[in-house]
């Protein structure tokens, strides 16, 4: 059975930042009774607590920070990036151990966005870009989908599962 990597806020667990979570999605919960979700956290699993400090990409592109051109920055400028590549790595490692090909990541997270960002201002203001786990996700060849996109992420699986 083809599995799927999914972020563990999206689960109702209270990892976000700010000790929060989202869900819960009809999608996912159907998903899960299947057996096919393998939960992953990637700012927990890269050594972060909860809550955090919110931190952004200046720029809003993951795969600068995973080249290491630039950092992810909190609002008092720490620069967090090798916590969060750290994250990358250990979903990359659950992809390849379950032979993953599609996750649901969260929107707009610095960590699991897949189309856009927040720009590093913390202003609110959002770029076209993607978190550091997604781009290393997808530079493996994961398809990546947010929970906006629930419908795109299961007619993939389809695909995938006609073979
Ligand atoms: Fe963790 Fe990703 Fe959810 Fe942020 S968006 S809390 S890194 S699973």
């Amino acid at each position: 059975m083809q599995k799927i990597l999914v972020s563990r806020c999206l689960l109702g667990e209270r990892v976000r930042y700010d000790g929060g979570s989202h869900g819960p999605f009809d999608r996912l919960e159907i998903w899960r009774r299947e057996g096919r979700l393998v939960p992953v956290c990637p700012e927990v699993a890269g050594g972060l607590p909860t809550p955090r400090p919110p931190a952004e990409i200046p720029g809003g592109q993951g795969y600068r920070v995973l080249d290491g051109e630039i950092g992810v920055l909190t609002l008092a400028g720490e620069d967090v990036g090798a916590a969060f590549r750290a994250g990358a790595e250990a979903a990359l490692a659950l992809v390849r151990d379950h032979g993953i090909r599609i996750a649901v990541l969260k929107a707009r997270s610095p960590s699991c966005g897949n189309r856009e960002n927040y720009d590093g201002s913390f202003s609110g203001r959002r770029v076209p870009g993607e978190g550091v786990t997604a781009a290393l996700l997808r530079r493996h060849g994961v398809q990546v989908f947010s929970e906006e996109e629930l419908e795109a992420a299961a007619a993939a699986l389809a695909d995938l599962e006609k073979g």
